[in-house]
């Protein structure tokens, strides 16, 4: 079949997540012709399976809480149940909402949307259900699947995020296995709605790509919520008898639950999608791009989760436009991966940006860090959350690394990485006046101490 006009693109783009249609709205707002494939819903995972449904379970997780802690602000409230019917309509209405709004974004672009599996046949063609789309570019979006372990299937009341977000019970007793991001996640949700939860983690420490002093905190605030957690233990099998699962481990600890959490990561989603036939250069299944987004393969750029990087919203957004502006030569500036923000949104919130400690030493030839305690932040204390902000610095230079636990921290990630990004000195951001009293005004505190005069801290 040959490329007729109606066929034919500036750019195809496969795949309709966070990295995909962001790509698909800035060219067409740059008049650029555009396809976008998706084979399931536009807004992929981070909208229908990821960061909009985990964290209005998580906001349901913290209206639990408060009904609990209400004594403590001395009012009276009693914490009765959690309805998942309820906390799935809530969920679902938002996810919904937002759902229609992209929807409508994308129309109004006169964006070419397809629906279908599509399948990279040439270096400049998808095809889609024998209608074969040309791009003068192809961006490859395909996004990223939920992994487990060789012998691990998923099945029963052995899950991954995708079906634990469709819950219409809470369950007893959780295991869940990985301690990363989406682990703690759950494990925090699944606390606060009652269950008793166990987390199992290999590595040395929860969360163990942040610095090691959050995951310390982190570590200290789950043991008072009796989170239980055992870091370093591999786990080596399970077996399901009807409703219980019981997960052994390589300690030869057993553990019974009524649902285990696999949280393991996630993997590229590229197989049989034709990439390396075009001669497209993988690495265990991820497509190796270069800072500006382009393959090896002339023309065929690759965004998001398939990339290797942090695998983030955000991330795949700004590569998108990324592309999008390249692809219409305005020669964007490349994206700096550590100066992309990071949230983890467990009770309670993990914020950064930049260099951990660790890293900052190996990096540069001399750092300074300040530990500055919410035990001196006035709304801090209103809120009767514990943490701390942890500044990492060059030395007689920029702050490389914000790092951040607390409750409702994840807010304060945009000074931060304003902060980064801008290389200002401790001193830059001293003379800036942060509103008492505020959270922030504890990001304040940290640089006017850091800039050598401290106002409320002690030590
Ligand atoms: C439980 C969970 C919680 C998360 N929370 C957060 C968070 O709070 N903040 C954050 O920043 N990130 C979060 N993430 C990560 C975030 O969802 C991803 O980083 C983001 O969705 C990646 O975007 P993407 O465009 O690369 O891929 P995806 O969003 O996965 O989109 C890829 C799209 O491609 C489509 N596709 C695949 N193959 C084909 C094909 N052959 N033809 C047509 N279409 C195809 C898929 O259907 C999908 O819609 C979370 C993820 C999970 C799983």
């Amino acid at each position: 079949m040959s490329a007729t006009a109606e066929n034919t693109f500036d750019i195809v783009i496969l795949g309709g997540g966070s990295g995909g249609y962001a790509c698909a709205l800035r060219a067409a707002e740059l008049g650029l012709s555009v396809a976008l494939v998706e084979k399931g819903k536009l807004g992929g995972t981070c909208l229908h399976m990821g960061c909009i449904p985990t964290k209005a379970l998580l906001h349901a997780a913290e209206v639990a809480d408060t009904a609990r802690e209400g004594q403590q602000f001395g009012v009276k409230t009693t914490f009765e149940s959690v309805d998942m019917n309820g906390v799935n309509a809530y969920k679902d209405g938002v996810v919904g909402r937002l759902y229609k709004g992209l929807q409508g974004l994308v129309k109004s672009k006169s964006i070419e949307y397809v629906e279908g599996a599509g399948h990279l046949v040439a270096k400049n063609t998808i095809e889609v259900a024998g209608r074969k789309l040309v791009g003068k570019n192809i961006v490859l979006a395909t996004g990223s699947y939920a992994k487990t372990l060789p012998g691990l299937d998923i099945t029963g009341r052995i899950m991954t995020s995708e079906q634990a977000l469709f819950l219409d019970y809470v369950p007893a007793r959780v295991v869940v296995l990985g301690g990363g991001v989406i682990g703690v996640e759950f494990a925090s949700v699944f606390k606060s709605f009652g269950s008793e939860v166990t987390i199992i983690e290999a590595l040395p420490r929860l969360v163990a790509a942040e610095d090691e002093a959050i995951s310390k905190q982190l570590e200290r605030s789950f043991r008072k919520r009796k989170i239980n957690f055992k870091t370093g233990v591999k786990f080596s099998g399970v077996t399901q008898t009807g409703d219980v699962v019981n997960v052994s481990l390589e300690s030869g600890d057993t553990i019974e639950a009524d649902l285990l959490l696999v949280a393991v990561g996630r993997g590229p989603v590229t197989a049989g999608l034709g990439y390396e036939e075009a001669g497209v250069t993988m690495d265990r299944g991820f497509v190796l791009a270069n800072e500006r987004l382009q393959t090896n393969i002339d023309g065929i750029y690759a965004v998001g989760d398939i990339v290797p990087g942090l695998q983030l919203a955000h991330r795949g957004f700004a590569q998108g436009i990324f592309v999008a502006e390249q692809i219409a030569g305005l020669n964007p500036p490349v994206i700096d991966e550590m100066g992309i923000p990071r949230v983890t949104y467990c009770d309670p919130e993990i914020a950064s940006i930049g260099y951990t400690e660790a890293q900052a030493k190996a990096k540069f030839a001399e750092i300074e860090t300040y530990d500055y305690s919410l035990g001196g932040n006035g709304k801090s204390q209103i809120l009767q959350t514990q943490g701390f902000i942890k500044l990492v610095r060059q030395k007689d230079g920029p702050v490389v690394g914000v790092h951040m636990i607390g409750a409702r921290m994840g807010e304060q990630v945009g000074e931060a990485q304003l902060i980064y990004n801008w290389e200002a000195l401790p001193s830059d951001v001293a003379q800036l006046i942060h509103a008492h009293p505020t959270q922030n005004e504890a990001l304040g505190e940290a640089h006017l101490a850091l800039a050598g005069k401290p106002l409320h801290a002690h030590g």
